[in-house]
């Protein structure tokens, strides 16, 4: 059995919980200790994947096609870890899974409840599939006090009584606002939210404390004494201006070194470890504050108004500008401005990116700035429904066919992107219908491309002849349909599925860097190994020569 790390939130929501799993997650890697990252979502769905990019974020695809909470994402980027469906636990999952049991009749003679029923779900959860590693680090979503927490960390008392207090630790992240009039920090809310968790019988071994200042001693001292915590346990997390500084900026405050102390872990190679943790993530710092460059790219979408919904691409978009030693300012343009807002954005900019999406909403802003894009040779990056799209601008400008459409969009016009048969491998083949349920039912996950020959995407992969990479769509575009039409229409199809039905990759060979795909590269992009499309992608901006000063 491994040990456990249970991470609360107190106070309010977007503290981070997610990047300080992450984050230590990170440094128990720094020394080589084995892990798995799970989180438990207060929420009823089942999964992320019906809910708003504007309002829950971007949803997260693992390689086994899960669609997660977007903090999976941090937790693979961190970690260099890969995550599966098994790690990501929802109130919705564990109820549907509750009630299938009680109507298969596993439960014979007994009235359901919350205590144990629930909780022995979400316990066995926790402490599945994890014999095999030294740490399982586990997020609790929302926080704590809220309604819907409840059997989540009646689930964590449980468990210190059954494994032992030695085998678990609790950290509780939590919030300290500056009141500016009156110059100080306030530990109130903290210790409100600590009581919290002490009325359902938790008690948090360390507090990582959110602060925009310092924390100073006397401040510690109080929250020691009121939240029953050891005064070294008060750790300060400082505001950062970069998420890839907290790492290190965490083991300066000796965070790992307590997690070690709680569990009795010796710490004998100390020096050699700050070593390993300051030339990995310290290294970032000179990258993160001193590029030599700085580009602007553009990415039009539909969820500009949360930066949430892009986080994966965000990151990537760094990523690439670690790889190139320069820092991208990202120009969020909203898809619903009118034509000539967009296009005067677009005008200042190094590079343009499409993101995923879905619904015809904001569809010909984007279509106008990939006209843009191919028109005056700006570097061009189309994903999932960019790549869609891009084929449609093509198929409409440059092939001559106007009504070129996808069957998101229209039940007319000539449909260049619809919905084809199943994919599932089965060997059954059965058309996929607009009216079938919209939860879990996307190619989803890991899908192999073939690479073309000759390709500038093949080459960009490395040489690869296949890659494997995440997908989330319905629609796609098939290359025994449409080929001819994308080559008279000048793209060049740079990458196909595995049984060469479907149209993976698209470029063009008129153009210094136009690349659209149908997956989603960015969930595959990590701080340390930036995705080839990305580095590629903005390496061409600076070929281009459009900095910024
Ligand atoms: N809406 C498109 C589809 O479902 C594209 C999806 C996406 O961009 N992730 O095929």
């Amino acid at each position: 059995m491994p040990s456990f790390i249970f991470i609360t939130g107190g106070v309010m929501s977007s503290l981070g919980k997610g990047i300080a799993a992450s984050c230590i997650g990170a440094l128990l890697r720094a020394r080589n200790f084995s892990i798995r990252m799970k989180k438990l979502d207060p929420y009823i769905n089942i999964d992320p994947g019906t809910m708003s990019p504007n309002k829950h974020g971007e949803v997260f695809v693992m390689e086994d096609g899960c669609e997660a909470d977007l903090d999976f994402g941090h937790y693979e980027r961190f970690t260099d870890t890969t995550c599966s469906a098994g790690d990501s636990i929802t109130t919705g999952k564990i109820y549907e899974k509750v009630i299938a049991k009680e109507r298969r009749g596993d439960y014979l003679g007994s009235d359901i409840q919350i205590v144990p029923h629930i909780t022995n779900e979400i316990k066995y959860f926790i402490t599945r599939e994890c014999n095999n590693v030294d740490f399982t680090i586990c997020e609790i979503g929302g926080t704590v006090g809220d309604i819907e927490s409840f059997p989540f960390t009646e689930s964590i008392r449980q468990l210190s009584l059954e494994l032992g207090k030695e085998k678990i630790i609790c950290i509780h992240l939590t919030y300290l606002p500056f009141v500016k009039t009156a110059g100080e920090l306030k530990t109130k809310p903290t210790q409100h939210s600590v009581k919290q968790l002490q009325s359902v019988g938790v008690q948090p071994d360390i507090l990582l404390c959110r602060s925009e200042i310092e924390i100073p001693d006397d401040i510690k001292e109080k929250m020691a004494m009121f939240c029953n915590v050891k005064k070294e346990n008060v750790i300060t997390a400082l505001d950062a201006e970069n998420i890839y500084l907290i790492p290190h900026q965490y083991h300066k405050e000796h965070l790992d070194k307590r997690i070690y102390e709680h569990f009795k872990i010796p710490v004998e190679d100390e020096r050699s470890i700050d070593e390993k943790i300051s030339s990995k993530w310290g290294r970032l710092t000179k990258l993160i504050r001193n590029p030599s460059k700085m580009i602007k790219i553009a990415v039009i979408g539909k969820y500009t108004k949360l930066q949430d919904a892009y986080i994966s691409l965000t990151q990537a978009i760094m990523h690439g500008g670690f790889a190139n030693d320069v820092r991208v300012e990202i120009d969020w343009v909203n898809a619903d401005d009118d034509h000539s807002t967009i296009v005067k954005r677009l005008a200042k900019v190094g590079g343009v990116i499409i993101p995923g999406g879905f619904s015809v909403r904001g569809t010909d802003g984007k279509l106008e700035a990939i006209k843009f894009a191919r028109e005056n040779a700006i570097p061009f990056l189309g994903i999932c429904l960019g790549m869609q799209l891009a084929v449609i601008e093509a198929c409409r400008n440059v092939a001559g066919i106007h009504s070129a459409t996808s069957r998101e969009f229209s039940n007319e016009g000539e449909m260049v992107v619809d919905l084809m048969e199943s994919w599932d491998n089965s060997g059954e083949t059965k058309i996929r219908e607009s009216s079938e349920n919209k939860g879990g039912t996307m190619r989803l996950g890991k899908h192999d491309c073939l690479l073309t020959h000759g390709s500038k995407a093949k080459k960009i992969y490395n040489g690869a002849d296949m890659v494997s990479e995440r997908h989330r769509h319905r629609f796609e575009i098939s290359l025994q349909s449409w080929g001819s039409v994308l080559e008279k229409a000048g793209i060049m199809v740079s990458g196909v599925s595995r049984d060469g039905r479907r149209v993976e990759i698209i470029e063009r060979n008129d153009h210094p860097f136009f690349i659209a795909t149908q997956s989603h590269p960015e969930f595959e992009s990590r701080p340390f190994a930036p995705h080839p499309l990305f580095s590629s992608f903005i390496e061409s901006i600076l070929q281009s020569k459009k900095e910024i000063d």
